[in-house]
């Protein structure tokens, strides 16, 4: 049986920089990545539309789930720290206005090739094509699979979102053997399935900034704002990503009730505002249809929608003979668009995993397991997640920095 100091399951973004930083600080330990995907890095290549949005400048303040067991690591090794890092490997990042971190070459392949290169030393062995199916405390450390055997061991495999990327959510099974507990898990950050006799007819139609919201079970109004983008099976974009777990939790309740969003496709615009410039609209452009009623505030498909949906549009009437209450409810529609959800698309194509080993269950300050002595826990495997915007990948680096740190001490 080959015998290492320090094993770490999962070759992807928490267990390569857990890697990389147990070599540097413990120059002279024998670390192995077993990774069940032929390369290592997969998923990294494919997050922010194959430009990898790494992290955010607002990671600190971000609300992730079990912020506060989250906050050690995300302040040990914070957004500057880890940007530090990956420019001692060779990376140079830029932000944007939302604070949102990319690399400066703008390519996925850029961060998994400066990743590859580190972990590329003499001390660390990576086994690809190697999945863990079992793993078992033994004297002094675990044995993995009954062919290895290692003094420490971090696990770092992931969730089961988007399987196809590498981590199916065999990680988890790993972990109850070694006397872990999870929470419930839910698909995070994925689109929206909705009622396609209004979706349909807007495909691919693209609203810059609209606002979503829906209420939880607790009777709480969820809000999420940004991109939203239509398709024949629903809603896209990141305001309708963000409240896929809310959905889910819904739906896993047995909720028979039909979930509603509603869209305020002007989120920047008061009712009050709306209502004045639709007004002078109808009076000043007597040319104007309902066709175009609103084309110089949403894209001409959406004005359409709202018209139909107030009963407007292929009406006999003028926009010149609209009623004050007309107007009123054209306003109102716009910033309050009933749209019915049926479900999120599922761990499929989800993003990250909401849920995980319980945050209690794992010691804050070093991400060792209070289960189970010389296991780390590194990285989505944790309950621990953010919305869209660079926040996953930080808490990856965040707690697979700190696991590496202190699971690579002998
Ligand atoms: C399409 C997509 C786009 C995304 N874009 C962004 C983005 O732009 N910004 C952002 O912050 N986040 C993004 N995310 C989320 C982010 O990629 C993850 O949160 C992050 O990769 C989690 O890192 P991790 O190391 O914990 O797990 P993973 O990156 O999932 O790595 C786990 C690794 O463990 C391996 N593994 C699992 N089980 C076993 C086993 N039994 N034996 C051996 N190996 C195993 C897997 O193959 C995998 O390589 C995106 C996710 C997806 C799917």
């Amino acid at each position: 049986m080959e015998s290492f100091d320090l094993i770490i399951i999962g070759g992807c973004a928490s267990g390569l920089v857990a890697a990389i930083n147990a070599s540097r600080l413990y120059p002279g330990i024998k670390i192995a990545i077993l990774e069940r995907m032929p390369r290592i890095g997969k998923k990294i290549l494919a997050t922010g539309n194959g430009r990898c949005n790494l992290s955010n400048l607002h990671a600190a303040e971000h609300p992730y789930t079990n912020a506060d067991f989250a906050q050690y690591a995300l302040n040990k090794y914070s957004v500057k720290e880890t940007l530090r890092f990956f420019e001692s490997l060779g990376l140079l990042t830029y932000s944007d206005s939302e604070g949102r971190i990319y690399p400066l070459s703008n390519t996925a392949a850029s961060v998994l090739d400066a990743l590859r290169f580190a972990v590329n030393t003499e001390n660390i062995n990576i086994y690809c094509d190697y999945e863990v199916k079992t793993v078992k405390k033994a004297k002094n450390g675990f044995t993995v699979n009954s062919e290895f055997f290692s003094k420490k061991l971090i696990l770092a495999a992931g969730g089961k979102a988007s399987p196809s990327q590498g981590a199916n959510g065999s990680g988890y099974l790993l972990a109850k053997q070694l006397g872990h507990s999870l929470t419930d898990l839910c698909p995070s950050l994925t689109a929206l399935n909705a009622d396609q006799s209004v979706t349909k007819p807007l495909k691919g139609v693209r609203v810059h900034s609209a606002e979503l919201s829906i209420y939880d079970l607790g009777g709480n109004q969820i809000k999420r704002k940004g991109e939203l983008l239509f398709t024949d099976y629903g809603i896209s974009g990141i305001a309708a990503m963000e409240l896929a777990s809310t959905v889910e939790r819904i739906k896993a309740k047995g909720v028979k009730m039909d979930t509603f969003t509603t869209i305020d496709f002007l989120p920047d615009m008061s009712h009050e505002s709306l209502c004045k410039y639709i007004k002078n609209l109808c009076i000043s452009t007597v040319l104007r249809d309902f066709d175009s009623l609103l084309t110089g505030l949403l894209p001409k498909a959406v004005g359409i929608a709202i018209c139909k949906a107030v009963s407007l549009y292929n009406s006999s009437k003028k926009i010149a003979e609209l009623t004050d209450f007309e107007i009123e409810n054209l306003a109102a529609v716009s910033k309050a668009f009933p749209l019915r959800i049926t479900s999120s698309r599922g761990f499929d194509t989800a993003q990250v995993t909401c849920g995980g080993i319980k945050a209690d269950e794992i010691n804050k300050k070093t991400m060792e397991s209070v289960i189970c002595p010389d296991l780390f826990i590194a990285g989505e495997i944790a309950d621990v997640d953010g919305n869209c915007g660079g926040f996953n990948l930080q808490w990856a680096w965040s707690s697979g920095l700190l696991a590496g740190e202190l699971g690579g001490k002998l």
